[in-house]
């Protein structure tokens, strides 16, 4: 971050307008050393992209001092406190800033924060009518938009965070843990959008923020009471990865993403409430999800585990059409099929019928065409009685095939969670267990928390020999 102002000409006019000529420059005293995470700060892209804009308006109610980042605290600038609203707007590559109307900066420069004046004594700055704490800079894009960054302490983005990450009626030690851990992450992973200009965004992708709309006394306590603590293997913070459900184990880094980290191991969950979901395909669905990842087995013929690891997760998932063999791999499984639609590694695979149509939109057709069943040939009726003879026959429903045989092996339509390889054009995932599994399962977090554990021993069950401090 460049540490230099750069402030345009009509600065001295409006210094002269407020008697404000004199532009205080001075270092705050740290708070604390950001070396064990307190007092460090995170810059979190509050809007980038394509939503990024060319202007916008924020507000402070008692006016607005701009600053530059330096160590844990500010070099002070100019102050504003006449102006409760600023005008920022991209030009040329710059971005400046007025005060009802009038020009103050021409050039506010990425380095540059805007502070609520009052920002010592826990003033909030707004942004599109939300309010933060700490600062707001700007970072010009190509294309006369800039990118919205909240400069903000480690500790304040906590605030902002742990109840969008676990929810704030949790036991006290859950949210502890959960504090460590998402201070953890957050230490490990910034500058995850460095390219942007920033360290994390607002959504899952790093952690839900939403600022202090989102704060609760009981996450407060739970951040304040755990304050700078992280997770270390050795002189490094480690990331505190966390997830909802395991299933009953959590998984080895290596199984879901590739890098082994020895901190991160499976463990066989005891904690772990149970979360039992299920999903069916049809094998039209499932080659439009492969297409979309850039993945074509051509009609789909068979779906199966490919192979599983020792704690009996899925690791690889085979799918074979008339084009060739497409092969998942680990949490490419998730993420190319819907991680709200396979919600974890640890399924089953079943074959199982679709609900079956309703009579009117049946229509019976022979391997060459419609109208030609040779053999006799009964169509199930509601109940899942009878029986296809005719062994190529297909049942056609308003939207999908469905192979006559598939829909004996399972009448009724219900899922049979058994490793068969589905066949019949449709294919079952049976599991338990939400998210990757590596780390941290909240669940079991909270649950071990009900029956009497600490933060830290939540931490060292799912963190192998990790310390912290
Ligand atoms: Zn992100």
């Amino acid at each position: 971050m460049k540490g230099t102002w750069s402030f345009g000409r009509s600065i001295a006019v409006k210094c002269m307008v407020f008697c404000l000529a004199a532009i205080a420059c001075f270092a705050l005293a740290p708070a604390s050393r950001a070396a064990d995470g307190t007092g460090a700060f995170l810059r979190i892209g509050l809007a980038y992209g394509a939503g990024a804009p060319a202007s916008c308006e924020i507000a402070s109610a008692n006016g607005f001092i701009l600053a530059v980042p330096e160590g844990d605290g500010y070099r002070e600038g100019m102050p504003l406190p006449a102006y409760t609203k600023l005008t920022v707007s991209a030009s040329g590559g710059r971005t400046l800033l007025h005060a009802d109307g009038v020009l103050v900066s021409d050039d506010i420069g990425t380095g540059t924060c805007v502070l609520p004046y009052a920002y010592a004594s826990g003033a909030r700055i707004s942004y599109e009518g939300v309010a933060y704490r700490g600062g707001l800079s700007f970072r010009p894009n190509i294309g006369n938009t800039f990118n919205v960054i909240n400069r903000i302490s480690i500790e304040e983005y906590l605030y902002g965070v742990v109840n969008s990450e676990m929810g704030y009626k949790n036991p006290a030690e859950a949210l502890k843990a959960q504090a460590v851990a998402a201070r953890s992450y957050a230490w490990v992973k910034r500058g995850a959008h460095a390219d942007d200009g920033f360290d994390m965004c607002t959504g899952s992708h790093c952690q839900v923020y939403k600022g202090p709309s989102d704060e609760h006394d009981e996450v407060i306590a739970a951040v304040d009471a755990t304050a700078g603590l992280m997770l270390y293997r050795g002189d490094a913070p480690v990331s505190g990865n966390y997830f909802k459900n395991s299933g009953g184990h959590t998984q080895n880094s290596e199984d879901v993403w590739g890098s082994a980290e020895p901190y991160l191991r499976g463990v066989l969950d005891e904690y772990s409430p149970p979360y039992a979901w299920e999903r069916q395909f049809s094998f039209r669905e499932l080659r439009t999800l492969l297409l979309a990842a850039g993945e074509d087995p051509g009609e789909i013929a068979l779906v199966s585990v490919g192979a599983r690891n020792a704690d009996g997760s899925v690791s690889t998932l085979t799918i074979i059409g008339d084009r060739g063999t497409v092969s998942l791999e680990k949490n490419r499984i998730r993420t190319v099929l819907g991680a709200s639609n396979v919600k974890s590694l640890r399924f089953s695979l079943g074959t199982a019928a679709p609900d079956l149509p309703r009579a009117p939109e049946i229509f019976a057709v022979g391997a060459d065409g419609a109208g030609s069943l040779a053999g006799d040939a009964f169509v199930l009726s509601a109940d899942a009685t009878g029986a296809f003879a005719a062994e190529d026959a297909f049942l056609l429903g308003a939207a999908e095939s469905v192979r006559a045989s598939a829909l004996l092996g399972a009448p009724g339509g219900g899922a049979q969670p058994k490793d068969e390889p589905a066949t019949g054009g449709f294919v079952t995932f049976t599991g338990n267990g939400y998210g990757h599994g590596v780390g941290m399962p909240q669940d079991s977090a909270i649950e071990m928390a009900k029956q009497g554990h600490d933060f830290r021993q939540i931490l060292a069950k799912y963190f192998t020999g990790v310390q912290i401090r």
